[in-house]
């Protein structure tokens, strides 16, 4: 499957300089789409998973219906103020200023094997911070897999600890 062709990139988008890759145009495609959950679901059939979390909002979009395709559970996380129980969060930094991101504190059990899935890895932070809520509430991060991975910001050097995959990589 030729995901780099059917993934558009929008130059300066959200902001000069930053040349967005939109997954919309796979998600439309019906068979992409299937190939891109297919091709991540095989990275994690050995692993033992006993659920996915994917943070808001294309972390959706690709966990959910790889836990589906797997046959596990899906914990979403969010943004501060939008999930309705007691969460934990997690405050990490940006380029400028600092971002929060909070899960359900009893979305995880402990020694719950967990592989963290979003759309895309760029410097890291969201998915390092998902991985230090989900091990404060016990939780096992076996994997950690993008379906496109920026390989220049190397947010795979901020993952170290972590078993890192991803299907397509852009320079
Ligand atoms: P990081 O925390 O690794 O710097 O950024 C990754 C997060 O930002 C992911 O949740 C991802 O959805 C979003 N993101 C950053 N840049 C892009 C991009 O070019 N395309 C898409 N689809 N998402 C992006």
């Amino acid at each position: 499957m030729d995901f780099k062709g059917k993934i558009r990139s929008i130059k300066d988008f959200p902001k000069e300089g930053i040349n967005f890759r939109d997954i919309t145009t796979v998600l439309k495609d019906k068979e992409a789409f299937r190939e891109c959950i297919l091709q991540m679901a095989e990275q994690l059939r050995n692993k033992n998973i006993d659920v996915i979390v994917g943070p808001e909002a294309r972390g959706f979009l690709i966990g959910a219906p790889l836990a589906y395709e797997l046959g596990v559970g899906f914990v979403p996380v969010r943004k501060p103020g939008k999930l309705p129980s007691d969460t934990i969060s997690f405050e990490y930094e940006l380029e400028y200023g600092t971002d929060k991101l909070e899960m359900h504190k009893d979305a995880i059990t402990k020694g719950q094997r967990v592989a963290v899935i979003d759309d895309l890895l760029a410097t890291g932070g969201t998915a390092l911070s998902t991985c230090k809520m989900i091990e404060q509430l016990g939780g096992v991060v076996v994997s950690v897999g993008f379906f496109i991975e920026l390989e220049d910001i190397n947010g795979k050097g901020v993952l170290q600890d972590y078993d890192v995959f991803s299907i397509v990589k852009f320079q």
